[in-house]
């Protein structure tokens, strides 16, 4: 789960991380009462669930979601530039996203800003974290062109974060004296926030020093394990379903596993790994997967039935292909649920159904004499085949 950068501040802070004070202001006025309780210059921030901010551009062509304002009427006046608009950075893709909230906070002093990040190394099973000097600027781009620039210390989820490492970090980073322990304090408190919420990814980017010798989190991103969401009931609350796809809101509300993609074949598949395996043909057969939808072993026909009518909300889909394997859930009931739904729903597309395992005969049998326009095929491939075929309108 992502949340918004005033959220994971707010994370961050109960667990003594220093960064700049803030608040959340929903309209141009309440940025401009929050400018003037801050007082002095203040930074107006968009916040959306994507990175880029700064550099991003508004869709009315207004430039940057990251703005400095000297005075409230400064604030007020970019606020009212941002909020209610669609902001296109790097990491929202063309669409952009639409800003609600915007951070009102205390303009800080830099220095010199640089990288901080901890992510789980699924690959060593512990934790990295990921520091450089290259700060405020796309990770990514310095990850790619000047790799030797991002240092990397991994942590023994036995030992925890241990002082060598902190120092090993702070040297790389070219700290030392006041600045150095600064970092210590922030490091190990960043490292507790990460590991006590559940974090996957905590990431300060840019981290500053100030002239006096601070070290500060200027920007903060946090994504939390899903699965362990139950034990932060606090976390799990700070979820803003309006940054989410709508139609993951909706299949997330009938327990469906369904990740939008960017194809024309909608898939509706019982199993995460028969999911993995028929976008895998359908890629092979020169198609391109809508989605990945599991409807899970317990398929029923409501079950069916839901999954059936996101799919098809997704305007991108020019086909759909059912695969399912009878395994605890009979092809019968199945077949019931996509007819039911076919009737119910009206099909406007080519829909190729397979069915195999238990009771599969029985189920086809049911599609073919239903009455309704669906395609039937007995292997994954041919089934693949037809549902590529059929999203290309031939
Ligand atoms: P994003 O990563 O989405 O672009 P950031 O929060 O990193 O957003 O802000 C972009 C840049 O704006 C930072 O690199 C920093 O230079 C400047 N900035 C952000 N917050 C502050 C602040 N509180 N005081 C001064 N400058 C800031
Ligand atoms: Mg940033």
């Amino acid at each position: 789960m992502k949340v918004h950068e005033y959220q994971a501040k707010e994370v961050l802070s109960k667990f003594g991380v220093p960064v700049p004070k803030g608040r959340v202001a929903f309209s141009a006025d309440e940025a401009f009462s929050i400018a003037k309780e801050i007082g002095g210059t203040v930074v107006v921030k968009s916040q959306i669930h994507a990175g880029g901010r700064g550099k991003g551009k508004f869709t009315s062509g207004f430039q940057g979601g990251v703005k400095l304002a000297k005075t409230p009427e400064e604030a007020k006046e970019l606020a009212s530039k941002m909020v209610g608009n669609i902001l296109v950075t790097h990491q929202t893709g063309p669409e952009g996203k639409k800003v609600e909230k915007l951070y009102i906070t205390e303009a800080s002093d830099i220095k010199k800003e640089y990288y901080l990040g901890i992510v789980l190394d699924r690959a060593r099973e512990c934790n990295v974290i990921m520091a450089s000097t290259e700060g405020g600027v796309e990770i990514e781009k310095v990850a790619a062109e000047t790799p030797e620039k991002i240092v990397k210390v991994w942590v023994d989820p036995m030992l925890g974060l241990q002082k060598f490492q902190v120092r090993e970090l702070g040297f790389a980073l070219g700290f030392e004296g006041d600045t150095m322990k600064s970092f210590g304090g922030l490091i190990e408190k960043l490292y507790a926030a990460h590991e006590a919420s559940d974090s996957t990814l905590t990431e300060i980017n840019p981290l500053i020093t100030t002239p006096d010798g601070k070290v500060i989190a200027l920007d903060a991103k946090m994504n939390f394990d899903d699965n362990a969401l139950f034990r932060h009931p606090d976390i799990a609350a700070l979820r803003d379903i309006t940054e989410e796809d709508p139609l993951e809101v909706e299949a997330s509300k009938f327990d469906l596993n369904y990740i939008k993609l960017d194809g024309t074949i909608g898939c509706m598949v019982n199993g995460a790994g028969l999911a993995m395996a028929t976008m895998d043909v359908i890629t092979l057969e020169g198609g391109v997967p809508a989605n990945f939808l599991d409807v899970g072993g317990g398929a029923t026909t409501e079950r069916v039935k839901n999954a059936f009518r996101i799919l098809l909300s997704d305007k991108n889909v020019k086909a759909v292909m059912i695969n399912i394997f009878g395994g605890i859930v009979r092809c019968d009931i199945i077949a019931e649920g996509v007819i039911a739904a076919a009737k119910e729903i009206g099909i406007r597309l080519p829909v190729v159904v397979r069915l195999q395992g238990t009771n599969a005969e029985k189920g086809m049998e049911m599609l073919k004499s239903s009455g309704q326009n669906l395609l039937t095929a007995s292997s994954l491939q041919e089934a693949a085949a037809l549902a590529v075929k059929a999203s290309k309108g031939e």
